[in-house]
């Protein structure tokens, strides 16, 4: 058999995301409190002739050519040591594809770390963290993990303190057809001409991070939130139907349209996710806070 080498990377939620007024570059400045879930999407890496990329799992609208990020990732590590080698790479996808969950960070992140292990490179953190970023916003925390702050675009991220075993439940469903990240933020601008340069942070939750989940749970916010809810106004009820069922508190995670809902326990979100299966048809349950690719 060939050798091979596998990495887990988790889903993230943003248990806070500040959002301030486009810079010149066209980026949005970011002030986000990172959460790593336990939906996985597991990577394997193996020696190959010339680079693939093989999905498995629910892997509808994941591109296996040279725009999957996985693939993407595993070149620039390459070419940042000036290798001329190859491999194949297989994601087993557990996490909801374009949900607003980082699936394709999550996969980027966690091909650094696996070639960078199968390859014997020990690149070091200001390597991974440095290519991670360069792959796209939510990368760095894809290797990180567990709860962080995320600044800049999101990809300078500072590990959080927080409880330390995943201990938090979510209910996560997906309802139906995507939402286009350029046009929440379009629309966020439109609807938010006054955004500060710089987003206020987030202090008051990073406090509360390590207290009981009902405490957090009232200090979610999502900015992007308001124009979600604009262009999918469907979303308000998913909200109210999952909060009427019991969760603590739901937000749009990212720029949606899954939405999360903090739940109080692992039986009240199995409640909340049951109720929501009358009317959508991919309600996931998951637990947090978990470790990143790095696996630390
Ligand atoms: P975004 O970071 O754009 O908000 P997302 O978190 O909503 O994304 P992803 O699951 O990362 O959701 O997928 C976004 C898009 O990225 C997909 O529709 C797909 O076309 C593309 N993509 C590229 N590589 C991957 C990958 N390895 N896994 C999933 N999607 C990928």
């Amino acid at each position: 058999m060939t050798p091979s080498t596998t990495v887990r990377a988790p889903a993230k939620i943003n248990l806070h995301l500040g959002v301030g007024a486009p810079r010149e570059d066209g980026f949005h400045p970011l002030m986000t409190v990172y959460h790593a879930v336990d939906l996985h999407d597991e990577v394997t890496v193996s020696d190959a002739e010339e680079w693939s990329v093989v999905v498995r799992g629910a892997a509808e609208g994941v591109p296996c050519d040279e725009t999957n990020l996985a693939l993407r990732a595993g070149r620039a590590l390459a070419a940042h040591h000036g290798l001329d080698r190859a491999a194949r790479i297989e994601i087993l996808k557990g996490i909801p594809v374009a949900g607003g969950m980082a699936g394709g960070s999550a996969d980027a992140a966690a091909t650094l770390v696996a070639l960078d292990r199968h390859w014997e490179l020990d690149s070091g953190d200001a390597v991974l963290f440095a290519l991670a970023a360069g792959l796209g916003s939510d990368v760095p925390f894809g290797l990180v993990g567990r709860n962080a702050l995320g600044t800049g675009r999101g990809e300078q991220v500072e590990q959080l303190p927080g409880v330390e075993s995943p201990r938090w439940w979510v209910v996560v469903p997906s309802p139906g057809e995507g939402l286009s990240t350029p046009a929440v933020y379009r629309r966020y601008d439109e609807l938010r001409p006054d955004a500060p340069a710089q987003p206020a942070a987030p202090y008051r939750l990073v406090e509360f991070l390590e207290d009981p989940v009902a405490e957090v749970a009232a200090l979610l916010h999502n900015d992007l939130q308001v124009a979600a809810l604009d262009l999918r106004p469907d979303l308000a009820d998913l909200l109210a139907a999952g909060e009427a069922a019991g969760a603590l508190r739901g937000i749009v995670s990212g720029s949606g349209p899954t939405c999360v809902f903090l739940c109080a326990d692992q039986p009240t979100a199995e409640r909340v996710a049951q109720a929501l299966r009358a009317s959508y048809d991919v309600v996931l349950t998951a637990c947090g806070p978990v470790r990143g690719a790095l696996g630390r």
